[in-house]
């Protein structure tokens, strides 16, 4: 065995947790988690929490949100940025909440404190039932418009009566079916 097979097997041995590690091992480790950078080629990306700004436009309106501490991938050679889908997600919600829109869960709960699937909320607001779906997996931001009219439909009961709710009685004679 050379001793590059049998530094291998310890490499192994280490990251399923069998073994002892140094200091060798724990630089390659650090080493290959860095990416190569879209922006110089050069594998300089890393992992790091920073402080974030940016603008975004949402419904003609411009949004400046600064987050204090977001995960980001960073070069260390020519200081490009990259956001993966989490810190992307953290971006939307700060969008949201700096317009004053519902969140996905709020919309979730919505629907659910109203027993109506997802097709069903989808059919009274009109929506596709793909829309609604993203907005409530936060892919999506609902429109100004949209997110009025998902607020109303949950707050106002005539409203719901004008889009052709009818007042779900199923719930009970299902309990007494049930029982
Ligand atoms: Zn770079």
């Amino acid at each position: 065995m050379t001793p590059e097979e049998e530094h291998d097997l310890v490499y192994k041995a280490s990251r399923s947790g069998l073994g002892g590690c140094c200091e060798w091992q724990n630089d390659r480790i650090l080493e290959s988690d860095k990416w190569i950078c879209g922006t110089c080629g050069k594998r300089a990306m890393s992992a790091v929490e920073r402080a974030y700004e940016t603008t975004i436009e949402h419904d003609g309106v411009e949004y400046k949100l600064s987050l204090p501490a977001l995960r980001v991938h960073e070069c260390s050679s020519c200081g490009a940025v990259t956001l993966d889908d989490d810190a992307n997600r953290e971006v939307s919600d700060a969008l949201r909440s700096a317009a004053g829109l519902l969140s996905p869960t709020q919309i979730r709960d919505g629907q659910e404190a109203l027993g109506l699937s997802q097709k069903q909320l989808a059919d009274f607001l009109k929506v596709g039932e793909h829309t609604l779906a993203r907005w409530e997996k936060g892919v999506q931001i609902q429109q100004m418009a949209h997110d009025m009219l998902v607020r109303a439909f949950f707050d106002l009961p005539a409203l719901r009566e004008y889009l052709g709710w009818m007042p779900v009685a199923s719930a009970q004679p299902r309990k007494a079916q049930a029982g």
